[in-house]
């Protein structure tokens, strides 16, 4: 069913609208000059799994493209429980968006309306679940991650995922799940929807987040690597190092922890620690389903 036709509701600038009614004009400072910016968020068993850091990030990411969300994170929070709530789902996906009126139509936008949307839908498996355990297939893609003298390139902004749907098209045409993008410098930086990391010797290895996003769930999986004594390295990579790591694995909200076969060339096994992280993190994510397992 497409998006803009289903059923239920949509938090539209503080009230709850009927989904097929959460619509914007045409003339939208957001939608021509890409003033927006969103958030992806799970919910495991009715609860959004750090909510209050994705909405903080929502409002840092409207900060950094120069507005202010005129919500405060307090009632951010509070509508995307309340959207949850309504839309009646236990497991979800939540998508809070904020972007720039339609006042005015130019480039500049200093009086236009701010305004946030709330989404919440079903979203089970970012990747194809039968490919998803035995690990992707990932491109290399040919677009660059922006210089942060370019872009506001630590953003979650909507403009800087014109290089993701290039990257993540040209992929899937050839067959591949996902795209791995380097940077401007041409060191490796992040797949098109979630974070990278490799394994070699027992370590871990991932590229420091200095020109893209720094995803939540890396930094969920990093301290659930260093509680298991794994060594955790942030450091410049280069693509040429991908022949030397045995294991590789990418992490995002929606992608959850998803290991990685292949990057064009290179291949990498489902290793152990790979497991154990995506249970680490399942885990983590279901706190209750982690009691049920320890009083089992
Ligand atoms: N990089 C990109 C480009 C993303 O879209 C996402 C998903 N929001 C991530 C990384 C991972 O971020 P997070 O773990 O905060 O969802």
């Amino acid at each position: 069913q497409p998006f803009d036709s289903r059923d239920g509701v949509i938090w539209f600038d503080g009230a709850f609208v009927p989904w097929s009614d959460a619509k914007v004009h045409v003339l939208t400072h957001g939608l021509h000059y890409a003033s927006g910016v969103f958030e992806g968020e799970r919910a495991y068993g009715g609860v959004i799994f750090k909510m209050r850091e994705h909405n903080q990030r929502l409002i840092e990411s409207a900060r950094l493209l120069g507005f202010e969300i005129p919500f405060t994170v307090e009632q951010i929070d509070r509508a995307c429980v309340e959207t949850l709530a309504r839309q009646g789902f236990e497991d979800a996906y939540v998508r809070p968006i904020a972007w720039r009126g339609s006042e005015m139509m130019g480039v500049a936008a200093q009086q236009n309306t701010i305004h946030l949307a709330i989404a919440v839908w079903q979203w089970p498996s970012y990747f194809d679940p039968a490919q998803r355990l035995k690990g992707i297939r990932v491109d290399l893609a040919e677009w660059r991650r922006p210089d942060p003298r370019t872009a506001p390139s630590r953003a979650k902004a909507t403009g800087l995922y014109m290089i993701c749907t290039l990257s993540k098209h040209a992929a899937e045409q050839k067959g591949y799940a996902d795209a791995l993008m380097l940077d401007w410098r041409g060191q490796v930086a992040e797949c098109t929807g979630a974070n990278v990391f490799f394994v070699k010797d027992g370590a871990l290895h991932t590229p420091t987040p200095d020109c893209f996003l720094d995803g939540i769930t890396r930094r969920t999986v990093i301290d659930l690597a260093r509680k298991r004594g794994v060594e955790v390295i942030e450091r410049a990579i280069m693509p040429e190092e991908l022949a030397g790591f045995e294991q590789c694995f990418i992490c995002g909200t929606a992608a959850e922890v998803t290991p990685v076969s292949e990057i064009a060339q290179w291949r990498f096994t489902v290793g152990d620690l790979t497991k154990a992280l995506m249970e680490d993190y399942e885990a983590t994510v279901r706190p209750a389903a982690k009691a049920e397992v320890a009083a089992a």
